[in-house]
């Protein structure tokens, strides 16, 4: 059996952040998991989807975060101990619900993983979701370490389940991706509370509800402060007259940072992992007696801004400084940007940045689709049929990675699910042909709103929906339309082309893009006609294809003799396996996948059966 499920209390294993979560929220008593994927939460619900046969807890991959935190708040009205996970712009789409919940509550328990991306790693932005923490009225919890995210994930249930109260875990992808040493604690079987009591007054959360729970929330959030105050998840550490305040993973940074100085046991430190509500008398006995403090926060000023208010309201005489001065305001923190703005901030010499030689002579790897990818196929032909005539209105998967060239294949790229409705506007006002690309994954998240729309408001696009039957770029997790999962066949598939037909679309047409002619042909026919119309591109990810479906990959493409060195297949298609030696194309056969796209584009390129 897994060591999630089966390791006990006291044993100590090495764990990847997101899988401590996992364990905490198995400690914890989790009874229902909701989620939609996204990085850096990924491995979160992959892991509960990979135990769920013998979790004994409810799991499901929702079609988007809004769906996810909706079924959740369910699960919890009925009792469960309920997470619900998603990446920190999830939260954005999940915002609507959010809001609500916290007004009348959680009466199961219900945690919301909020993975955060300071630094885009593979986000649109860098949103600080501790902000919607304290927009919805929902206390705050910021692990900084393996340890603390299996201790915090408890933690954060325990907190829910006793204040009847939605309780958000923050973290960021350097706490979400390390592996660290966990200690584990006692596991406790699925808790189910009580069942649903109908109490309209509470849960019908029309405006007198609404009016009454908002005044229930300030005071929940009031006894919340009080619990802050008193909490082991904060805690104060060393001496002297200057501190700094720190959460989440910059801790872990303030205090490399304070080593590297020699500071450790000469400035004394807040570190707060129940951030929100602030311990405001807590942080009024560590400002007293200071004379200047120093805010260490990745993101926005949040915790520098309300604690400079709080010192003014108190009278409390100290320097505070921050990002206003010595810290920056984006991106990544890093123990050298951490020491360099604490030099900065103390008046040390600043220590010259030596950040760790790059290594030499790795190949430059920019991020590419794979090889034999049926997105590149799609979009060869597109930009062979609509070149630079059209505009194309991207989404977020895979098939983001077809901006550079040669594809150039996204215009824009707004957020997920909003291709289809961004075209469609953007078609309206320039009066240019529009090509808007979604996923099959993407399409169930938030785009068929924008199919239908675009149907009923009579807007003019060619929307093709790049069907590679799985959710790939966040790692195959199933969605309604997927025939296969790694746990077998979709018994309750949901059919792509059914809801494009439903929602009114007249001309669909249904093509494998690897077939380069057909699909050209299908181009020219939607080209010539107007209105909505919409290609289902339908091939599976070559991944999944041999991971997942069992395909195997019998040929290779080949550069046979002859080849003339014209690089129309490098110019065009740019496959991964494509490389060029002494003047001359070459393809690796390691790398190719046997698409056989490449092969309809040039009579020197051949099949060959593998060996
Ligand atoms: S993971 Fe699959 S869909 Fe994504 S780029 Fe690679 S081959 Fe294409
Ligand atoms: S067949 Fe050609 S296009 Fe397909 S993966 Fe191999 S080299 Fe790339």
């Amino acid at each position: 059996m897994d060591i999630l499920l089966s390791g006990q209390a006291g044993e100590k294993h090495l764990l990847l952040g997101n899988e401590a979560i996992v364990r905490g929220a198995l400690e914890a008593g989790v009874s229902f998991v909701s989620c939609y994927p996204g990085t850096p939460s990924s491995e979160v619900p992959d892991t509960f989807f990979r135990l769920s046969d013998k979790g004994g807890y409810g799991f499901e991959y929702s079609t988007n975060e809004k769906v996810a935190l909706e079924v959740g708040i369910g699960a919890t009205l009925g009792g469960a101990s309920t997470l619900v996970t998603m990446k920190h712009v999830g939260v954005n789409v999940a915002a609507d619900p959010l809001m609500s919940v916290a007004y009348f509550g959680a009466p199961g328990g219900l945690v919301l993983l909020s993975a955060d991306d300071p630094g885009c790693h593979s986000s649109q932005n860098e949103q600080d979701n501790r902000y919607y923490a304290r927009l919805a009225g929902m206390p705050c919890l910021e692990p900084s370490s393996a340890q603390e995210m299996k201790d915090m994930t408890r933690a954060a249930m325990d907190l829910s389940r006793q204040f009847e109260q939605p309780v958000m875990l923050r973290t960021s992808t350097r706490v979400n991706h390390q592996r660290g040493e966990v200690v584990f604690g006692e596991m406790q079987p699925p808790v189910q509370g009580a069942p649903f009591v109908s109490d309209p007054r509470r849960f019908v959360i029309v405006p007198a509800v609404a009016r009454a729970r908002h005044k229930i929330l300030l005071q929940k959030l009031e006894e919340l402060r009080q619990e802050a105050e008193k909490s082991p998840l904060n805690k104060v550490s060393g001496q002297g007259d200057v501190g700094c305040i720190s959460s989440g993973v910059s801790r872990v940074y303030l205090k490399d940072a304070l080593t590297d100085l020699d500071l450790l046991d000469k400035v004394r430190v807040l570190e707060l992992g129940f951030s929100y509500p602030l311990p405001e008398k807590m942080i009024e006995d560590f400002l007293r007696g200071l004379s200047k403090v120093i805010i260490v926060e990745e993101g926005e000023p949040i915790l520098e801004t309300e604690i400079s208010a709080l010192a003014h309201r108190l009278g409390i005489e100290v320097e505070i400084h921050g990002k206003s001065e010595h810290l920056p305001h984006f991106d990544e923190y890093s123990s050298l940007i951490v020491k360099q703005g604490l030099s900065a901030a103390l008046g040390l010499p600043q220590t010259a940045a030596k950040p760790c030689p790059a290594p030499q002579g790795l190949p430059m790897r920019p991020p590419n689709m794979c090889p034999g990818c049926p997105h590149r196929a799609a979009f060869y032909s597109v930009r062979q049929v609509f070149g630079d005539e059209a505009l194309y209105s991207s989404d977020i998967g895979c098939y983001t990675l077809g901006v550079l060239p040669p594809l150039r294949a996204a215009d824009t790229c707004v957020c997920m699910g909003a291709s289809i409705s961004t075209g469609s506007g953007l078609a309206k006002v320039s009066g240019r042909t529009v090509v808007a690309y979604i996923g099959d994954s993407t399409f169930f998240h938030s785009g068929i709103t924008g199919l239908a729309n675009a149907v009923f408001n009579h807007h003019d696009l060619l929307v093709i929906i790049l069907d590679n039957k799985t959710t790939a770029m966040t790692g195959q997790q199933p969605h309604p339309g997927v025939e296969h999962t790694s746990k077998g066949p979709n018994t309750a598939r949901v059919d792509i082309l059914a809801l494009v037909k439903a929602c009114g679309v007249e001309h669909v047409r249904v093509q494998n893009p690897l077939n380069m002619k057909a699909t050209k042909e299908v181009l020219e026919e939607l080209k010539a006609l107007s209105g909505v119309r919409v290609l289902i591109a339908e091939e599976p990810c070559p991944l999944f294809a041999r991971r997942v479906m069992g395909r195997k990959r019998p040929a290779t493409a080949v550069v046979e003799e002859g080849c003339d060195g014209c690089n129309e297949c490098m110019d065009h298609l740019a496959c991964p396996a494509f490389f060029t030696q002494d003047g001359k194309m070459v393809i690796n056969p390691d790398q190719c996948n046997g698409c056989m796209f490449c092969v309809q584009l040039c009579e020197h390129i051949k099949p060959r059966k593998r060996s």
